[in-house]
């Protein structure tokens, strides 16, 4: 008999993991990519001596990784060694208070009681977001929402009876303000909005979770860079016969009836059982499936934000730590600048990421690769030129004050990428990091389902369909789908 064939459009890593998994039921599977190369958003280059990460620097939850190789009864550390970090973040305050946020919780007490705030304020903080996280996680996070049998089974009826508990129409400033009452602690809980390009002054306190993964389960990152786990997976799709098609970009489906019966990419028609999709959901009803009102709908909705990224080589050594983050004064007006206005505000919170740090080879010796990164609006068309100008300078002099460096002297190499070209290199619409924001209680729901309601064989998988963006949330989203197929 021949073997089911799966096609998978888009080799971002909810794509690759969807294939794995498809490979393990036994289908014959290919994907398809329309770049060179495989990533989409978990993106590399290397030039001039440098390596530099092009899109996700943060790693947690490795099990997630961990189980695709284990479908095939590999082991992950034979093909992707990683370390877990000592220190999640380097925090530097404007007004000169420093905290490193050490993995080791009895530390980082340590290292946060001077800010006034005492140790058992902070315990019960990281706990209740531990409660949170084990009380959500398998409901929205490892299951579809949008099937009513997830409502009624153990993870459901787990979520539903912590309801009340679960934060749900406080925001995350509210209740980390609340919790702290002192403004240091306040940012540092407040970023964890950023991880999925969402406003901490909107978004749900029940976001307040995503704390818990690096503080209480632990930072880690590949031993030779993230593109380090994008390549793993890849040469373990190979190994298991996964085809990878490049230059490839897929312009429609073939239907029949209420099934999809393959793809369409210019002039071929590739065949196929199953089709999942990994583009960004908004450009598949745009450019794939067009369909005018589902994209009306998905229009309508406000996006996660995106970013302004300088890759920098750096003649120097410094004493940043892998993760680094140097806070603005007025953390409210930027994210009103990201949402509202969306421009740049007049001072900007910079994130600047080493994998020097960890990875030895990614700079020449007595240099460092710097990413240095701040968060942006999505693209409506800004003049990014007098963006990126403006930005740089508000960056530099930062850097300059806050720790005492003559940064542009050190610069050797540089290039920018801008929301504008995150659009244009990934397909995703509007250049937004994480698909929709997670800006209100309701967006967990609103969030598109990974299957289709029209065609019983298609399916969706990334970080712009349920349960979100990010590289775990993107596994989760493939495993859900893994669950979905031949159910
Ligand atoms: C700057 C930046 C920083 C980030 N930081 C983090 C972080 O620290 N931690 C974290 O977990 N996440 C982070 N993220 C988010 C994370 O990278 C994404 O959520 C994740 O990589 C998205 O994966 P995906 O499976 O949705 O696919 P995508 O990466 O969106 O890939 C989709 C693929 O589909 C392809 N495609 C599009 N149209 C077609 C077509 N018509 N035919 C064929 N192929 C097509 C695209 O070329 C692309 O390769 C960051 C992202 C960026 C850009």
């Amino acid at each position: 008999m021949s073997k089911k064939t799966a096609i998978i459009i888009g080799a971002g890593i909810g794509g690759i993991a969807s294939a794995l998994r498809l490979a393990a039921k036994g289908y014959d599977v290919s994907v398809l990519e329309k770049n060179s190369e495989a990533g989409g958003k978990m993106a590399q280059f290397s030039q001039e001596g440098y390596r530099f990460d092009m899109g996700p620097s943060l790693f947690t939850l490795p099990h997630l990784v961990e189980e695709l190789f284990a479908l095939f009864g590999k082991r992950m550390e034979d093909y992707l060694g990683v370390v877990e970090l000592p220190m999640t973040c380097n925090y530097f305050f404007p007004d000169g208070k420093k905290i490193k946020a050490w993995s080791d919780r009895e530390k980082f007490l340590d290292e946060v009681q001077n800010s006034g705030v005492t140790r058992q304020v902070v315990e019960e903080y990281l706990e209740k977001q531990s409660f949170l996280y084990t009380h959500t996680a398998d409901f929205f996070l490892f299951n579809s929402i949008h099937k009513p049998s997830t409502f009624v089974g153990d993870a459901g009826k787990k979520s539903l009876k912590a309801l009340h508990k679960l934060d749900v129409f406080t925001s995350m400033h509210q209740r980390n303000q609340k919790t702290f009452g002192e403004s240091h602690l306040v940012r540092l809980f407040d970023r964890y909005a950023t991880y999925n390009g969402s406003d901490p002054y909107r978004a749900p306190a029940t976001l307040n979770m995503i704390a818990h993964l690096e503080h209480n389960t632990g930072a880690w990152f590949p031993k030779n860079g993230m593109y380090g786990i994008l390549n793993a997976l890849k040469k373990l799709a190979e190994e298991e016969s996964v085809r990878f098609l490049f230059n490839t970009e897929v312009t429609g489906l073939v239907t029949s009836g209420r099934e999809v019966t393959g793809v369409r990419t210019g002039d071929c028609i590739y065949p196929a059982s199953v089709v999942v999709n990994n583009t960004d959901i908004t450009l598949f009803y745009r450019d794939i499936m067009p369909n005018r009102q589902k994209l009306r709908k998905l229009m309508k909705r406000e996006r996660s934000s995106s970013a302004l990224i300088f890759y920098w080589g750096m003649k120097m050594k410094s004493e940043l730590d892998v993760h680094n983050i140097l806070f603005s004064n007025d953390y409210e007006a930027e994210f009103r600048g990201l949402f509202k206005t969306k421009l740049f505000a007049d001072d900007l919170t910079v994130y600047i990421f080493i994998s020097k740090k960890v990875v030895s080879n990614d700079a020449p010796d007595g240099c460092e690769n710097w990413f240095v990164m701040v968060n942006a609006p999505e693209n409506v068309g800004q003049d990014w030129e007098e963006e990126t100008t403006r930005a740089r300078e508000l960056i530099i002099s930062k850097i300059n004050s806050m720790l005492n460096l003559d940064v542009e002297k050190k610069i050797e190499f540089e290039q920018i990428i801008t929301p504008e070209d995150i659009e244009e290199r990934t397909g995703s619409v509007h250049g937004s990091l994480y698909g929709h924001s997670s800006n209100s209680p309701m967006a967990a729901f609103l969030r598109h389902p990974n299957f289709s309601r029209k065609y019983k064989n298609l399916y969706f998988t990334g970080g712009s369909v349920h349960p979100g963006g990010g590289i775990p949330l993107c596994l989760a989203s493939a495993k859900i789908v893994d669950g979905m197929i031949d159910d």
